[in-house]
């Protein structure tokens, strides 16, 4: 029966590295995912009311958090940001294109949608090439929040992506795995001091060699300012635990069917029914660009736990502890 078929077929997302197609569905107001060297984003117009509400019904994304506008350029962020503190030039000239995002005041012309009515925006430009070419063809910057249900595992291929909106997105620029694989890193200013809000793919160390030493500002769960500092968030749909002693949780859960999750130990077990080790060679950016996959992958197996182990608190290291410990709260 072809007529009842077409009534009751979906569309389903195509995944295409069609920038010419992307632009045109963004330019009429729509949405495309798009790479970042980070995590795929969720891309909308910021100028466009309909974008940027479809952005947080998709994501399921509470209004409060406000969203990172994407640029291409130091004239855009020029014409979006009414204050440039000295230290965030150095950052921007320094880290630009690349995973840093600058929370700053912003001007009038940013909507209060996106910046969910806080005197200040967050911008970066991204590194990627496919994205880079798409925003230079558009006369707009681009909000770009992760492109997965809010609190869940953010997406590093354009697959990951399918799998959470399919039916709801009509496409996926396609731009491979992402390199560095977690978010960028929030950097904001108060009383033009720079503080670290969100750590991402540049560690703290990085960010001092080039401003000097930061702090790292604590969060109060209720009013964000980053939501990606809510204390859950990143999470699996399978219990997780992160763990230092890996050996004696095996132990514990031996009667479950355990997914393990390492940063370079290989264990064996007979209860473990799959383990992905992040870098042989103990490598924290090997692991980084690697661990949301894997979480993605173990969340898909259908097994009882996960036991991640907690890796090394440093550098990189610290950022990749922050979104395994988020995403085993419970
Ligand atoms: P996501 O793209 O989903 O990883 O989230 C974007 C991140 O940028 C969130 O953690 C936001 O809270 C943060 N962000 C965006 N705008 C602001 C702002 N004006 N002040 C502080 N954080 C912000
Ligand atoms: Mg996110």
């Amino acid at each position: 029966m072809p007529l009842l078929c077409s009534l009751v077929e979906t569309s389903k997302a195509s995944i295409s590295k069609d920038i010419d197609r992307a632009v045109k569905i963004i330019s009429q107001e729509d949405l495309v995912a798009i790479p970042t060297e980070t995590v795929y984003g969720l891309a909308g117009n910021i100028f466009s009311e309909k974008a940027i509400r479809k952005i947080f019904a998709l994501k399921q994304r509470p209004f409060f958090n406000p969203l990172i506008v994407h640029i291409h350029s130091m004239a855009q962020f020029i014409s979006f940001v009414s204050e440039i503190p000295q230290k965030a030039e150095k950052l921007a000239e320094h880290f630009w294109p690349g995973p840093l995002t600058l929370v700053l005041k912003k001007k009038a012309i940013v909507p209060d949608l996106v910046t969910a009515g806080k005197d200040t925006v967050a911008v970066r430009i991204p590194n990627h090439p496919l994205t880079l070419e798409l925003l230079k063809k558009l006369d707009f910057p681009i909000a770009a929040p992760s492109a997965n249900p809010f609190g869940r595992i953010s997406p590093t291929s354009a697959e990951h992506v399918a799998g959470y909106f399919d039916q709801n997105l009509e496409m996926v620029l396609d731009g491979g795995e992402c390199q560095k694989g977690i978010e960028s890193t929030i950097i904001g200013f108060e009383n033009d001091e720079p503080i670290i809000y969100r750590l991402g793919s540049i560690s703290q160390d990085e960010i001092e060699k080039v401003i000097g030493p930061l702090k790292i500002k604590n969060k109060n769960e209720s009013a964000p300012d980053a939501p990606g500092m809510l204390s859950r968030h990143y999470a699996p749909k399978t219990k997780t635990i992160l763990v230092e002693d890996i050996q004696a949780s095996i132990q514990q859960f031996s009667d479950q069917r355990i997914g393990l999750l390492t940063f370079d130990q290989d264990l064996d077990h007979t209860s473990i029914q799959h383990k992905i080790i992040l870098s042989k060679n103990a490598d924290l950016d090997e692991s980084m660009s690697k661990l949301y996959a894997a979480m993605h992958h173990l969340d898909s197996l259908d097994l009882d736990i996960i036991i991640a182990q907690l890796f090394p608190d440093v550098g990189l290291g610290k950022s990749i502890n922050d979104r395994l410990s988020r995403a085993t709260k419970s």
